[in-house]
């Protein structure tokens, strides 16, 4: 297959490699109207309307403004999951597989589909399969489980405390940053090296279900919490075969053989993250507001790096939060990134919506740099 689209052909090495400027890219996506909405909002204009061919999404603010802002791409109600997976993901994948770190991210208010966008397993029917079940087919699909490895951890942070989902059990994470190269990692986290789609499949149910224990326990709903899925990709390639592109390329098997083996090493992150809306604003929710401060840290945290990066401001705070911690290659890091936002229609949610259509714009304005991750 082709090379992952964007500039990342070529086959330079990590070594003088100074890295290829890779912008966030943000796609959103809008949820088809639900019984509630159809019924409560019968009578008042949709706040937002899309014009997906010039990827134009309008929000209305009255009855005479409307602000109109522009995305990378512009997912109606009617995008299959299949569509949504090959704009906002397979770019990503194909990062990944060709070495370099990739995350996809979903944002918006609880109830817009961040968890149907990304996580759906499709088991009634496959047309559902979210974007991590295609992502890992293509994984799996890509690489030979001879020389390569694939494996996963599944974590879900909580008022800043890190979880994992494969061990409820397990209480010794550490987020580790390299310094140098800005990677991330976390020893202590469990990690299962994944052989097939079942075994895959088998171990998402298992991390959904201790989610759903864990939240039971601390008496809070998964809305709350940021779920994250790590998959590490580690590949064997002879030295010069750096690219999809030029792996069907005319280098006889003899020259190849001539050649070093390298390492790679790249990770997939993905993450569902607690819902957008302000939890403090409802004195019903049963939090304190030093609980609804905890809980929101890691997510506002997340918003005032963007806003520093969008800025090219000298101070981003990503040490204020565990969250911003893990996602440091993700934003001004080295990884390719793509985030969707999901959005619904409803003008009772129009101040949501509009600060989830902000943070999407904030963030289209953040640089990476993309490194190709290679011992
Ligand atoms: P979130 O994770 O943002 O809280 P969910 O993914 O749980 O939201 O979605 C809320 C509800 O809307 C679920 O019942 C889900 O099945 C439904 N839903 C979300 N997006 C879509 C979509 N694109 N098409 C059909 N149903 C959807």
């Amino acid at each position: 297959r082709k090379s992952s689209p964007g500039s990342l052909g070529g086959g330079g090495t990590a070594k003088d490699d100074a890295g290829v400027p890779g912008r966030v890219r943000v796609a959103v996506r809008l949820r088809p109207r639900n019984a509630e909405e159809s019924a409560a909002d019968a009578d008042f204009a949709d706040c937002v309307e899309l014009q997906p061919e010039f990827k134009r999404l309008k929000l209305r603010k009255n009855n005479w403004h409307t602000d109109t802002y522009e995305f990378d791409e512009v997912l109606t109600e009617f995008a299959s999951q299949k569509r949504v997976y090959e704009v906002v993901a397979k770019p990503v994948v194909e990062s990944v597989l060709d070495g370099y770190n990739g995350t996809v991210m979903a944002y918006g208010q609880t109830g817009t589909g961040k968890t149907y966008t990304l996580g759906r397993l499709g088991e009634e029917d496959t047309a559902d399969r979210g974007i991590i079940v295609r992502a890992m087919e293509d994984i799996l699909a890509d690489v030979s489980l001879e020389t390569d490895s694939v494996s996963v951890s599944y974590l879900q942070l909580y008022m800043e405390s890190l979880q994992d989902l494969l061990d409820p059990t397990n209480d010794n994470i550490s987020i580790v940053e390299d310094p140098r190269s800005g990677d991330v990692s976390l020893p202590g986290a469990t990690l299962f090296e994944i052989r097939d789609q079942q075994s895959f499949l088998e171990l998402l149910r298992l991390g959904e279900a201790h989610r759903y224990a864990a939240n039971t326990r601390l008496n809070t709903e998964s809305s709350r919490s940021h779920a994250l899925l790590m998959v590490h990709v580690k590949r064997s390639v002879k030295g010069g075969d750096l690219t999809h592109s030029s792996q069907n390329g005319n280098t006889t098997s003899m020259a190849k053989s001539l050649r070093p083996t390298l390492v790679r090493k790249a990770k997939l992150v993905v993450v569902d993250l607690a819902g957008s809306e302000r939890i403090d604003k409802s004195g019903s929710e049963g939090h304190t507001l030093e609980e609804a401060k905890s809980i929101n840290l890691s997510l506002s945290a997340l918003g005032k790096c963007i806003n520093a990066l969008a800025e090219n401001s000298a101070h981003v705070p990503i040490r204020d939060s565990k969250l911003t911690r893990l996602l440091r290659d993700s934003f001004g890091g080295t990884a390719r990134t793509s985030l969707v936002i999901t959005i619904g229609l409803s003008p009772r949610h129009r101040g949501e919506t509009a600060s989830t259509i902000m943070f999407g714009q904030r963030a289209m304005k953040v640089e990476n740099m993309l490194k190709l991750k290679e011992e």
